[in-house]
């Protein structure tokens, strides 16, 4: 395979993407002067049309997306995005208006977003929503502050966060930055919270405690009601980490489980697509105690149309610009009114489906530490292929040898040597079938080939990268004369 070069290496001097006649007026020299324009800048390359076209082009078929195959990334939910939400979201009203618009010109925008925030809040039984955080993780700090300002109002703001040790990282992360001192709790056998572990450590110090459910083992959390009381006979509260909602939805709702706030991914479970830094939106629900808190402005629907409440003098304040990623939004609604409500619950039963096929199906060659039955994702283990020296980076390596994206590797961090597999309802059986029949293969190659797995992939644009020294040791600018590595 050729190696695609950096585009500072098909640099030629004095090469344009552009050609422009020569100026017929007057040349004005001053209306640029006052501008803080760079007149160079060092190594900037020069290309051509379609050399730039190419080189991206070519760049961008070296790329694996969902929307190219199999993509079983547990707790990411890469799911196929119905190409509908998108074309809802480019319509010209919506990409043009302007964030600064007057609330009066604009009131089918805000129309959405009410829609999207009453519709999310019956999907979840929670009372109210706010849709300005741009992400789980910003949702999940959200949640925490409205919790810690609610607390602070009551008297006292508390010190600990208890989150179990299943828990996806921005959980600790969130707790933490909102100034919370974090306890683990540990699972037990069943890969679910322990409601004695959970008792010992619940006191009148513990602000919330942050579940998943299911829980990024795929399990659901059984004794989330005994799990609530337990919180709140101290005066705690629930936060609900709702990155998991592809397996509940139109089926049961974390507001009925007794959950106080929620956070959901609008780009895992309502179809945006994500991955690459994409937008996303992470919208926030919460229970009645907690709505004087939510973040300005609020939108309230009057007899004459929809205003912007900024008058809420409990309000923690913004928490971002404008309304949040407005067209991810769009995509939800679109998505979720496409759907309706029966097409919601089928999301959610056909995805526990799969996943159950693809643990059953699997059982036998991969290792499962946890038999609880799962939900809509399974975490196998290279327990087995470590016996001849396979890890699950080499798997998962080998996977992209038989056209499969990876599962995702390493987490949960109860389970060593993870690869825990959330295949979607999206996907037919055809593609599922092939994906285990990849599996399978590697599993036999471990056993009988185990150089070819570890010396995986062979097909790929790259082969194994150095996977710290990008992170320890970043070039994050282009230097004559420097050396590329492929
Ligand atoms: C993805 C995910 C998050 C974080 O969401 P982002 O939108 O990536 O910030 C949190 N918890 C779980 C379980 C997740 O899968």
């Amino acid at each position: 395979m050729i190696r695609e070069p950096l585009i500072f290496e098909i640099s030629e001097k004095g090469k344009r993407a552009y050609s422009l006649p020569e100026i017929d007026v007057p040349a004005k020299d001053d209306v640029l002067q006052n501008l803080p324009l760079r007149s160079d800048i060092k190594g900037f390359p020069e290309v051509s049309e379609v050399e730039i076209i190419r080189h991206f082009t070519r760049i961008s078929r070296t790329n694996y997306c969902v929307d190219e195959g199999f993509y079983p990334l547990g707790s990411c939910t890469m799911k196929y995005n119905p190409k509908i939400n998108e074309k809802v979201a480019s319509i010209l009203e919506f990409t043009a208006s302007h964030p600064y618009a007057p609330s009066d010109l604009v009131q089918g925008n805000i129309e959405i977003l009410k829609t999207t925030e009453e519709l999310l809040a019956e999907i979840t039984g929670m009372d109210a929503f706010t849709l300005q955080p741009s992400a789980g993780a910003q949702g999940e700090l959200l949640g925490m502050m409205l919790i810690r300002t609610c607390l602070e109002e009551r008297g006292n703001p508390r010190q600990i966060v208890l989150i179990p040790d299943s828990a996806h990282g921005t959980n600790p992360s969130s707790a933490h930055i909102c100034g919370y001192r974090v306890q683990e709790i540990k699972s037990n056998e069943k890969g679910t919270i322990d409601a004695d572990d959970l008792a010992q450590h619940m006191t009148e110090e513990v602000a919330a405690l942050m579940i998943t459910n299911p829980n990024t083992l795929g399990v659901f959390e059984e004794e989330i009601k005994k799990v609530a009381e337990i919180v709140h006979s101290k005066g705690g509260f629930i936060y609900m980490d709702g990155a998991n909602l592809n397996a509940l939805i139109g089926v049961c709702r974390p507001g009925d489980m007794d959950v106080d706030v929620i956070h959901l991914n609008l780009h895992k479970t309502f179809s945006t697509p994500h991955g690459g830094g994409g937008p996303g939106a992470g919208p926030v629900g919460v229970k009645r105690d907690l709505e004087p808190y939510l973040p300005v402005p609020v939108i309230e629907k009057k007899k004459n149309g929809y205003f912007l409440d900024f008058d809420r003098p409990k309000s923690i304040g913004r928490v971002r610009s404008f309304f949040g990623n407005f067209l991810v939004v769009v995509k939800a609604l679109s998505y979720i009114l496409s759907l309706g409500p029966s097409g919601l619950k089928e999301v959610a039963e056909v995805a526990v489906l799969n996943s159950n096929y693809v643990r059953q199906s699997l059982k036998d060659d991969y290792h499962l530490k946890y038999t609880t039955p799962t939900y809509h994702e399974c975490v196998f283990s290279d327990k087995f292929q470590r016996e001849f020296g396979v890890q699950n980076i080499d798997i998962a390596k080998r996977l992209i040898d038989y056209g499969v994206h990876p599962p995702t590797m390493s987490f949960p961090l109860i389970v060593q040597g993870a690869l825990m597999t959330e295949p979607t309802e999206t996907e037919s059986k055809r593609d599922i079938d092939m994906f285990i029949d990849a599996m399978k293969k590697i599993a036999r190659e471990a056993r009988e080939n185990p150089e070819v797995v570890k010396s995986a992939p062979h097909t790929s644009y790259v082969r194994r990268l150095d996977e710290t020294t990008a992170a320890r040791n970043p070039v994050l600018r282009w230097q004559e004369n420097q050396e590329i590595e492929g």
